[in-house]
């Protein structure tokens, strides 16, 4: 079966106990003002452009007339025309078995480390067969499993991925119903629905929560609670804001990330687990 991924990502420890590869599945229903994953968002392959890279030299210009429209169809060609790196499609169909063999190729580090895969997003529980089969392949080879989720899904969608899944790594962005429209543009029931599901289910979660200040730092009490203990949290960041230059969209958030002493103090105050940078 095929899905669209538009990365995968090995030797990572964040997503995760021990070293993982990460596999990075397209199309979200949550429109995050902070996310750094942009090219995440559209279920389909999409054209990005780096300006910096740009030479003008016209090349892709006089081939396609769709360029800077929206009736580009990301058919690639003006990407493999430019001669300056200056285009790139974000994302593309494989096959979940083509993922998988990908995947087992650092099966000794798992061993060795406590790791695994990772499927994440994105939302990859949106293309829910697709995500249960790479699972089914990798747990069937004793390769331990995880998903990144923000749970906003039918709980059917969830019920695939359950006897493949050995982690759920569960987003918790506001429990407020208005702040987390503000933040997400979607309502947090469902997510908080199935939260509650997979915890009665005595599925392994670890709830994870962005802390971004002036945004959702007023609503770390109420997560905390909502979480009983198995909650981590993490810092923003601002590295995927030169994405969204590239891909023709506004970055709209205006925060200043928090200091590893700032992310301390909050794991201190609320009990969540904080794993600081380089850890
Ligand atoms: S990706 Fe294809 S359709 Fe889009 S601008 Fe390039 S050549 Fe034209
Ligand atoms: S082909 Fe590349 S370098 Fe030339 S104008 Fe197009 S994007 Fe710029």
């Amino acid at each position: 079966m095929k899905g669209n991924i538009f990365d995968i990502q090995r030797f990572s420890i964040h997503d995760g106990p021990g070293i993982r590869t990460t596999v990075f599945l397209k199309g979200c229903t949550l429109r995050c003002i902070w996310c750094h994953n942009p090219e995440s968002q559209k279920p389909e392959p999409e054209l990005a452009f780096y300006a910096h890279k740009c030479r003008s030299c016209g090349a892709c210009r006089s081939f396609c007339d769709k360029l800077f429209t929206s009736n580009c169809t990301a058919c690639g060609k003006c990407v493999d025309l430019c001669p300056h790196g200056a285009r790139e499609i974000m994302g593309k169909a494989k096959e979940a078995a083509d993922v998988f063999e990908i995947v087992k190729r650092d099966r000794e580090y798992y061993i060795t480390s406590g790791g695994g895969v990772t499927l994440s997003g994105g939302e990859p529980l949106l293309q829910a067969d697709f995500a249960a089969e790479i699972l089914k392949l990798c747990k069937n080879a004793g390769i331990h499993t995880a998903i990144e989720t923000a749970g906003n899904v039918l709980w059917e969608n969830i019920e695939k991925v359950l006897p493949y899944c050995n982690l759920f790594l569960y987003d918790i962005k506001a429990i407020d119903e208005e702040k987390h429209k503000k933040l997400t543009g979607a309502s947090n029931k469902l997510i908080l629905q199935n939260a509650e599901k997979l915890l009665s289910a005595n599925k392994n979660v670890l709830f994870r929560t962005p802390v971004v200040p002036g945004y959702n730092d007023g609503e770390l009490d109420d997560i905390a609670r909502f979480c009983r203990g198995k909650w981590e949290i993490l810092a923003y960041h601002e590295i995927g804001v030169g994405k969204y230059a590239a891909l023709n969209r506004e970055y709209l958030l205006r925060c200043v990330p928090p200091t590893e002493k700032d992310m301390l103090s909050i794991a201190k105050k609320t009990g969540a687990i904080y794993r600081p940078t380089g850890m």
